[in-house]
């Protein structure tokens, strides 16, 4: 399983475009590792995870295109994660070659709301939608398992558990603190070969609630580690950055190294 992270960044993207605080002067300056697109990701080649505004750009960005997609999960309905017009490019004439199968799409009550309220608007895609509750283990086309565990964020809003012939990854954003029944579930002696993690706070002190920042991801993956859900072979990688953050790539990986976790950046590519 090859996991590619389009985009790394909080909802306002880093450098954020009202803002010239330091870090986001810094980033501007810096380029490279330090500048952020909102958060996403494409495993292999048919599975995407949230649909926000910069994926078209990231796709271009990364030579890639998601014409062989089944299926799009959706952790929740914050406009970082969701764009529900952007998905009308899968019908005809935005594309010429439309999906041959619908695409399955899977999210909360809410984000399939926004869906049918764009179709409505726009124009059927064709896509089926199925309603993810959290515990309540979803088998897609491709024979993904998706266990959808609540969050702590928005009302309703999802981590996710993917598995995938053998492999699984952990979906960890966006959320602080994950609440007590989400660390039972990941307590039942699956390991996990990826866990990713929210880290919208950074180095900021907070209280990770809602968002975390680097304590807070250092808690849950000794806690995890500790359930074992994580163990040597897991590649815990922190994601989801705002500048309010404050520290850069290089600090985070400073931050992080010692303790095996791993700092995302856009285009990352994990393959486990
Ligand atoms: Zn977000
Ligand atoms: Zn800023
Ligand atoms: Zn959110």
């Amino acid at each position: 399983m090859t996991i590619h992270l389009l985009g790394t960044a909080a909802a306002e993207g880093w450098p954020a475009p009202f803002c010239t605080c330091d870090a986001c002067a810094a980033s501007r300056r810096a380029g490279g590792w330090n500048v952020r697109t909102r958060s996403g990701a494409i495993i292999d080649s048919d599975l995407k995870v949230d649909f926000g505004a910069d994926t078209l750009m990231q796709l271009q960005r990364d030579g890639r295109s998601i014409e062989t997609l089944r299926t799009i999960v959706f952790t929740h309905e914050h406009s970082d994660h969701i764009i529900p017009t952007e998905l009308g490019w899968m019908r005809r004439p935005f594309t010429n070659t439309p999906p041959a199968e619908p695409v399955a799409i899977y999210g909360n009550s809410k984000v399939l709301q926004l869906i049918r309220a764009a179709a409505q608007a726009e124009g059927d895609t064709g896509a089926r939608l199925h309603e993810l509750r959290p515990f309540v283990a979803a088998t897609t086309s491709t024979g993904d398992t998706i266990l959808p565990l609540p969050a702590d964020h928005a009302e309703g809003a999802l981590v996710l558990r993917i598995s995938r012939r053998g492999k699984t990854l952990f979906y960890g954003h966006d959320s602080g603190l994950y609440p007590e029944p989400t660390l039972d579930a990941l307590s039942d002696g699956v390991v996990l070969d990826v866990a990713l993690m929210d880290c919208t706070n950074g180095a900021m002190e907070s209280s990770n609630r809602g968002h975390m920042g680097v304590d807070g991801v250092m808690r849950m993956a000794q806690e995890l580690r500790r359930r074992g859900a994580i163990t040597a072979k897991t590649r815990v990688v922190a994601t989801h950055f705002s500048h309010n953050g404050k520290a850069l790539h290089e600090e985070l990986v400073r931050l992080f190294e010692p303790h095996g976790i791993e700092v995302a950046y856009d285009a990352m590519s994990i393959t486990v």
